[in-house]
């Protein structure tokens, strides 16, 4: 048990990848507060774990983020880790980008991240340090045709996991990022078929042959986010299965 009574937050929790980061950290032994606007999983996931407690809110509103992060404090008593998950995509080619989308994807991929990293670093700070993992996108590394607004917000978090691991070295918080590849989530099928994409043309491009489980990513957060990771900060971890987008 890597996370054995670390005290964890993941947004975007009620589905996807956050819901696979949540289970896996409850796994590994955290306390797991799960974060979304919607209910998805999280009733579900509460009644069948007690160390698992659903938050309720919408990660742009930076007052409700912040009383969600005093509730954790004041419950816990400190925070060990955050996974900042919660994202949003519109996959539009140049041309046919809406301002309100790219207005959308950046309070939520981008400025909630920031915001909600200020108030969690403050509170770790105070308790002998902790872990931040941001979920950024293969999309930011490689490149993806039909993604350009969406991969700008990613490359914004790679930039700012960077910056914000060497300022917030000094109170012994790590930042690192994970860049998933495609993964199998909910809304995968969806999204890849309204954009056009054949999805056996993308797993030609993965070099292991597969598309990614919601799981390989939480292995990777779970790792990033335990003790054994203490001398890995600003790094981005690549969970792709090798891909060339
Ligand atoms: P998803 O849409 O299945 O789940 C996202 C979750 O975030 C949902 O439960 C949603 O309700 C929540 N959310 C969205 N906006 C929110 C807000 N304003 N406040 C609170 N909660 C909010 O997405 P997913 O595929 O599981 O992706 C999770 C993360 O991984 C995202 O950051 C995404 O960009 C990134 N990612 C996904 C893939 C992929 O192939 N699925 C690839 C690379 C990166």
């Amino acid at each position: 048990m890597i996370l054995k009574d670390k005290v964890c937050i993941v947004t975007g929790a009620a589905q996807g990848i956050g819901k696979a980061i949540a289970l896996n950290m409850i796994e590994e032994g955290a306390i797991v507060y799960g974060c979304d606007r919607a209910e998805g999983s999280m009733a579900a996931i509460a009644s069948e774990y007690a160390r698992f407690h659903p938050l309720y809110f919408d990660v742009t509103d930076a007052q409700a983020a912040k009383t969600a992060m005093m509730q954790v404090k004041k419950e816990q008593g400190r925070i060990d880790a955050l996974v900042n998950n919660a994202g949003v995509v519109f996959n539009k080619k140049i041309g046919m980008i809406v301002r309100e989308e790219t207005e959308l994807m950046f309070r939520v991929n981008v400025i909630a991240v920031i915001e909600l990293t200020q108030l969690v670093s403050r509170i770790m700070a105070r308790t002998g340090g902790g872990s931040i993992v941001n979920i950024a996108s293969v999309t930011a590394v490689l490149g993806s045709a039909g993604q350009s607004a969406y991969s700008a917000t990613k490359g914004a978090i790679i930039s700012f996991t960077k910056s914000s691991a060497k300022e917030l070295a000094p109170q012994c918080i790590r930042v690192n990022a994970v860049a998933p590849g495609i993964v199998k989530t909910e809304r995968f099928e969806e999204l890849y078929e309204a954009s056009g994409d054949k999805i056996d043309t993308r797993i030609g491009r993965i070099a292991l042959g597969r598309l990614g489980e919601p799981e390989d990513i939480a292995k990777a957060c779970s790792f990033l986010a335990s003790d054994n990771a203490s001398y890995i900060s600003g790094q981005v971890l690549g969970v792709d299965g090798c891909a060339s987008i």
